[in-house]
């Protein structure tokens, strides 16, 4: 049976002698795994969209869940983010990430990173901001919901993340304040936006300086503690940034 599936290639693998294995994160059915016999040949007719980034309506040979790829129509290529070693290697992180953490029938996960790969390829963000944005907002999605509007036991303002607890707290309430991450208000103030902010909304906001690096330090960690998330291809993007 033919049918046609929607989504973004977010890794892609060698299959066979001219082939590749594509994991394609979709609209309505988390990732799936879709065989691109040819794609490593320069005459595959669907060869712009068996690339990585690629974002297409690929219509499929569906034989017992085993889909075999016969014809696409391309969306965006994202090709650009091919041309900055730092720029792809965050979309290459933000794909690793999708891939450990998309569920089907939610497409939460697949705006997001469309979003954030769209700021990328045009130069809306700086690449930062954009690798914060996304480790917040998939957050967000799996579930994980912090209010920094003020302090989670007196109401005051509060300035500090305690993430054994995972709760904000001001200065005195706090339980273990050594041990807290401080958040300054810029910081915060940027978190509460995107706890709310609709998905064509989440870089449209402004941070700059210790508050956006505080911002950017935050939403790192948060996703390193509080999800059981590990890209092992972040390690890469750091070293890339250091590097360059
Ligand atoms: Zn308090």
């Amino acid at each position: 049976m033919n049918r046609v599936i929607r989504g973004i290639v977010i890794k892609e693998q060698p299959s066979g002698e001219k082939g590749k294995l594509l994991y394609v994160l979709t609209q309505n059915e988390g990732v799936l795994t879709v065989t691109a016999t040819g794609a490593r040949t320069i005459s595959a007719s669907y060869l712009k969209s068996a690339q990585l980034f690629a974002y297409s309506d690929l219509t499929v040979y569906d034989k017992n869940k085993h889909l075999t790829l016969t014809e696409a129509k391309l969306t965006e290529s994202f090709y650009d983010l091919r041309k900055d070693v730092a720029v792809f290697a965050l979309a290459s992180y933000m794909s690793e990430l999708s891939l450990q953490s998309a569920v089907p029938a939610d497409d939460g996960i697949l705006r997001l990173l469309l979003n954030c790969l769209y700021a990328l390829s045009r130069k809306l963000a700086d690449t930062d901001t954009v690798k914060a944005v996304f480790e917040y907002r998939l957050c967000l999605a799996l579930g994980l919901a912090p209010d920094f509007s003020c302090c989670a036991i007196c109401g005051e303002a509060g300035d500090r993340f305690d993430f054994e607890e995972s709760a904000f707290f001001c200065g005195e309430c706090a339980p273990n304040p050594e041990s807290c991450f401080r958040l300054d208000e810029g910081a915060a103030g940027a978190l509460n936006y995107l706890n709310s902010c609709p998905a064509g909304k989440i870089l449209s906001f402004g941070i700059k300086g210790d508050s956006k690096r505080c911002f950017c330090d935050f939403c790192e960690k948060y996703l390193i503690t509080a999800s059981d998330l590990r890209p092992a291809s972040l390690d890469f993007y750091k070293k890339i940034i250091k590097d360059t």
